[in-house]
Formats: C-alpha cells, sequence, structure tokens
C-alpha cells in the first residue's frame, strides 16, 4: 500500500502528459469539468473519487491504461456498463479503465454471430442484433452493460431456450495483466477461456466479446401480470408448480415487490405487496400465448400486461422503474428447491422490509442453462432451479443502512434452502461471498488461471480471486 501511495504522489503533470500523448480516447483528471459525470456509477452507495479515468477508445487504449496502472503501482477498477453493485467499477485514488466509449458492433447474420466491444449495453446491442431478429440472453433492464454482465453469467429471458449469456460466448478480446492483448476461444487459452465464462472480471480487461446469436422475435409474446397481496401466498405457489412442467421457451420470473406508482396498477395498491409474474416466449407468439395462459389465471389479476411485443420493447420494459442515481442492495441465492416454506418465508421477509423499493426475484432457471455440466464453464451453478435477487433500493442515503441489514437478514433467511450465491446479484466484496459463489473445485481452477493471467492481482476490484501468492 506505500508503494502505491508513492506511486501516486508522483503523478506529476509531465507523467499524465506523456500518458494522454499516447491515447486515442480522453484521460480525465478531478479537475475536468466532465470528471463529475465522468465518476458516476449507476449504485450512488459508491460515491468515489478516483484519481484518473482513461476513457477508451479502443484495445490499444485499453493496453496502455494497463500499462501505466502497473508501472505506477495504481489501484485498478475496470467499468463497461458501471452497473456493479458492488461498486468495483470505481475506486478512491484509482485509475479507472472505462471502456464506454468503445461502441462497436459487427453482426453477421448468416452466421449468427456479433463482435460487441466492451462498452455495449444490453440496449444498444439488441438493437443491433434486432434488425436481424437475432439476440443472446440479455439483462432484464437494458441500460446495463454487456461486459460485466457476461463475464459473471448473465441471467436473462431467454436462459431457458438458450443458456447464459457466458455459454453463447464463443471468443473474447482480453487486455491481460502484462499489458498483452490475447484472444481467448475454446481453442486459444482455453483455460482462460473458461474462467472469463462466470468468474468476473479477475483476470484482465475484455475489449471485445463473441457471441453465438439466435433467432428471437422481433416481435415476441412476453409481459408482466400483477395479482393482489392477498392471493401472493396462492400466486407464487401456482408459478412455482407450473415452472415444473413449463417448456425451456418461456422463462419466467416471480417478484414480490411493493407496487410502484405506475397508471397500469390501481392506486390503492401503490406502496403496497404486490406480487408480478413476468416472462418472456421465444418461440412463435401463438405458442407464446398459448404457454403463458396458465400464468395469467393465477388468481383474479390486477393487471395483465402479457401480450404481443417487440422483444426489444421488452428487454427496456423495466427500464424506467430502474435508473441511475439511487442507493441499491443487492444479494442473490441460488435455491435448488422453492418448497411452501420458502415461499412463506420471503412473503413474511417482504412485510418485514422497510425499504420503498424492496423486491425478491425469483428466476426460473433450468433448461438450456443447466444442459452444461458443472466445469463446463467457471458459472458452477447449473442445478440451481431459482436463482433469488433480494433487492432494497431507496432514492436517498437517509435509512438505507437499515434496508441493506434488511437485504442482508432477508438472505440469512434464506440459508436452509441456499446453495450459494451469484457474482452479479452481490453488493459486497469478501472471500466468504467469493467462495460461496463457486464449488471448491471450481475456486481452485480459478486460482490456477489467476496465478497464470495475473499473479499479482492487479484486477482485484471484482469479486476476487485471489492469487496462491495471497495478495
Ligand atoms: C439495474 C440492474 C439490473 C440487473 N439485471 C441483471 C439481470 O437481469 N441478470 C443478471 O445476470 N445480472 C443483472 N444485473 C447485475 C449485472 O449483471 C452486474 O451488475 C454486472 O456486473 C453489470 O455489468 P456492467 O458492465 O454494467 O458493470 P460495470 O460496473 O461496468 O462492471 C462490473 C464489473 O465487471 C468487470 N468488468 C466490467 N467491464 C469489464 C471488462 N471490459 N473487462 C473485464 N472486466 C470487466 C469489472 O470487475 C467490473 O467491476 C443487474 C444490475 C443492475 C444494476
Amino acid at each position: 500500500m506505500a508503494a502505491t501511495t508513492n506511486a501516486r504522489a508522483a503523478l506529476g503533470e509531465g507523467t499524465l502528459g506523456e500518458l494522454e500523448a499516447t491515447l486515442r480516447g480522453h484521460l480525465v483528471r478531478p479537475a475536468d469539468p466532465d470528471y463529475e459525470q465522468a465518476r458516476a456509477v449507476w449504485n450512488a452507495t459508491h460515491d468515489k473519487h478516483p484519481a484518473l479515468i482513461i476513457r477508451c477508445a479502443g484495445a490499444a487504449d485499453v493496453m496502455q491504461a494497463v500499462e501505466f496502472a502497473r508501472s505506477e503501482g495504481l489501484p485498478v477498477a475496470v467499468r463497461g456498463g458501471a452497473h456493479s453493485i458492488a461498486g468495483f467499477s470505481t475506486s478512491d485514488g484509482g485509475l479507472v479503465i472505462d471502456t464506454s466509449p468503445m461502441q462497436g458492433i459487427r453482426v453477421d447474420p448468416a452466421g449468427r454471430r456479433a463482435v460487441a466491444q466492451a462498452g455495449l449495453t444490453w440496449s444498444a446491442f439488441d438493437h443491433e442484433t434486432q434488425a436481424f431478429g437475432l439476440a443472446v440472453t440479455g439483462g432484464l433492464v437494458s441500460s446495463t452493460g454487456i461486459a460485466g454482465f457476461t463475464l459473471g453469467g448473465g441471467i436473462g429471458w431467454l436462459l431457458r431456450k438458450y443458456g447464459l449469456t457466458c455459454d453463447n460466448l464463443l471468443s473474447a478480446d482480453v487486455v491481460t495483466a502484462d499489458g498483452q492483448l490475447l484472444t481467448a476461444s475454446e481453442h486459444e487459452h482455453p483455460e482462460l477461456f473458461w474462467a472469463l465464462r462466470g468468474g468476473g472480471g479477475n483476470f484482465g480487461v475484455v475489449t471485445s466479446f463473441e457471441y453465438r446469436l439466435h433467432p428471437v422475435g422481433p416481435t415476441v409474446f412476453a409481459g408482466p401480470v400483477f395479482y393482489a397481496a392477498a392471493d401472493a401466498a396462492q400466486v407464487v405457489r401456482g408459478w412455482r408448480d407450473l415452472t415444473a412442467t413449463m417448456p425451456d421457451e418461456l422463462t419466467t420470473l416471480a417478484n414480490i415487490l411493493v407496487a410502484p406508482p405506475v397508471p397500469f396498477l390501481p392506486e390503492a395498491v401503490h406502496g403496497q405487496m404486490v406480487v408480478g409474474i413476468l416472462g418472456v416466449y421465444a418461440g412463435s407468439v401463438e405458442d407464446g400465448a398459448k404457454a403463458a395462459q396458465p400464468l395469467r389465471e393465477l388468481a383474479e389479476p390486477l393487471a395483465d400486461l402479457m401480450g404481443p411485443m417487440p422483444y426489444a420493447a421488452m428487454q427496456g420494459l423495466l427500464d424506467p422503474l430502474w435508473p441511475a442515481g439511487a442507493h441499491n442492495h443487492f444479494t442473490g441465492a441460488m435455491l435448488n428447491q422453492l418448497t411452501d416454506e420458502t415461499i412463506d418465508a420471503l412473503l413474511a421477509r417482504h412485510a418485514a422490509g422497510q425499504a420503498p423499493v424492496r423486491e425478491l426475484h425469483l428466476h426460473h432457471g433450468g433448461g438450456a442453462m443447466s444442459n452444461i455440466p458443472v466445469g463446463g464453464t467457471a458459472f458452477a451453478h447449473r442445478d440451481a432451479a431459482y436463482v433469488l435477487n433480494i433487492i432494497a433500493r431507496s432514492p436517498d442515503r437517509e435509512g438505507f443502512d437499515e434496508h441493506a441489514d434488511w437485504a442482508r437478514a432477508t438472505h440469512k433467511a434464506m440459508d436452509p434452502w441456499s446453495t450459494g450465491g451469484y457474482v452479479n446479484f452481490t453488493s459486497e466484496p469478501g472471500q466468504d461471498k467469493v467462495q460461496a459463489s463457486y464449488p471448491p473445485d471450481t475456486y481452485a481452477r480459478l486460482a490456477a488461471v489467476k496465478d497464470r493471467y495475473d499473479p499479482t492481482n492487479l484486477f482485484q476490484l471484482n469479486q476476487n480471486i485471489r492469487p496462491s501468492g495471497g495478495r
């Protein structure tokens, strides 16, 4: 740490000027007019002041940035869409390698592939691929970046039909800790490629991702249906029962939430608990309407917005509810089963919270996600029948610590059923959290990849896999 402090103190204008001259992108210093905007991340809980932000124009800038961080001993944060819940894509006094200006994408419609630079969000990605009726599993909120999302796994509406996002990764260009650009795929650096599919940002800075695409939409049968609190237990149990025989084309989510003040929900329930069942059918609209019908009859709906809609519209449907700038705590758990007792515990925990936005998302797993063997990628929870995401969110700091405590306590209440965590839904750093996200064999294999590609742990602002040197 002393070396880091000394290195930072020695960063004079001369050194920064030399760095700037090597970049095609933009170096942002604390005194610059765009610094405030450049340092902001999605989760306002992490209000940090980096020493420098390099807004990279391409892989060459990323290589320069990695080299500079290493030579100056600066802590490195890597950023794509800036949606890290844990605040890993910023730091106090460190260097941010911001890939968000890297917005290139090439879609190969005939080959059903896309090569996308790391700065893209799902909104931009879907825009380009849907022009050809193609898609890969992407985020439920379209402002999320493809980079952090893919590297952690990637749970989205196409999961049961086409797997996690990382399951569709064909190759990645990566700048490793020595400043070199490598391509990782099944054939080149296969262990690195394995680790990139679920191991997070531990192994280098990915500059571009090559994905397999699938025919989706452009119109799909999709949307949410909402039910009243009085029917909550019946609805969640009914949904759980339906998941046992759901076709892989249908990916759904049960959400126990505080009803937002939206015009399609009766005013009487605004601010009250409701249950939303949301889903997307990755197939024909007619088949989707049939498959989704039982989800719309779990009780008398408060509002039923399911129907044919553009896939891209469904991808952006939730965006207005999740703008940047609020305080957020997410914590996730893999559940092998959802018993009546689990559901009752979740409903009781929801009622016990105070956060103005508190949501318990139950993502249905299985399908294509479970067709990959446990050791096939670093994301190892292939047998998770459900993935729970516990969310507390409030517009300002006041009371937020209590809301975060509520999320932690809700997570604890799930201990009897939880089989692990998911790095993308984990708000807090810590070895216990990382260890809980991977089976021991997977963790050991990730540590071996870390030893090979980042032995000094240059990339440690992430759910960190420590090299065996122990730094
Ligand atoms: C509103 C919201 C909705 C979400 N919805 C979902 C969802 O539906 N499904 C799901 O699975 N997850 C979801 N998440 C979690 C999301 O997957 C993670 O927060 C993810 O890390 C975000 O990626 P990003 O690029 O936007 O974040 P960033 O903050 O830019 O990056 C997060 C981390 O990823 C790593 N990273 C980023 N870019 C690179 C790169 N180029 N090379 C190497 N490492 C990199 C770094 O470690 C970085 O700290 C959601 C998060 C939010 C805030």
